[in-house]
């Protein structure tokens, strides 16, 4: 199997799918913020008075957040902006496991900012490679990433 790097991606050999976040609640603006980067938003369940969400994440919006909202069993999970108010019934911010919070931080790379892929298989946890190949480790509470070296560039 090919190593990913930004020339196998960028020359086609190797394509990373968008990363998807399944069945959340949003906000307008987390909605807008997503969809200003270039993520897709697709509804996947209406009920009368709920709506979930599936995002396909491109570039993560900066000041987006993860949260955990309710209890059992009408929990679930939702995004928002940072500067909104908390959703009725939202937990507090540290019960986000630190995976979870790192599917939200951007490529750390130079001018790159896209959406982070899981790529742990024979590195360690927290290794991932973004939708244009660069290399990059999440810093251990998920809320950043530091670049790594992707080989070619
Ligand atoms: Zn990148």
């Amino acid at each position: 199997m090919e190593t990913i790097t930004p020339s196998a991606v960028r020359e086609g050999r190797i394509r990373i799918h968008a990363p998807r976040i399944e069945r959340v609640r949003l906000t307008i603006p987390a909605r807008e913020a997503l969809e200003a980067g270039g993520s897709t938003v697709t509804e996947v369940a209406a009920q009368p008075h709920r709506l979930y969400y599936d995002v396909d994440l491109v570039r993560p919006p900066a000041g987006i957040r993860r949260v955990l909202i309710g209890q059992w069993p009408e929990q679930h999970r939702g995004l928002r902006m940072a500067d909104e108010l908390p959703y009725p019934g939202e937990w507090p911010d540290d019960v986000i496991a630190w995976y979870e919070r790192g599917e939200l931080a951007p490529c750390p790379h130079a001018g790159c900012g896209l959406a982070l892929v899981w790529y742990e298989a024979g590195y360690v946890p927290g290794y991932r490679v973004c939708l244009a190949g660069h290399h990059a480790q999440l810093a251990s509470d998920g809320r950043s990433a530091r670049a790594v070296d992707s080989y070619d560039e």
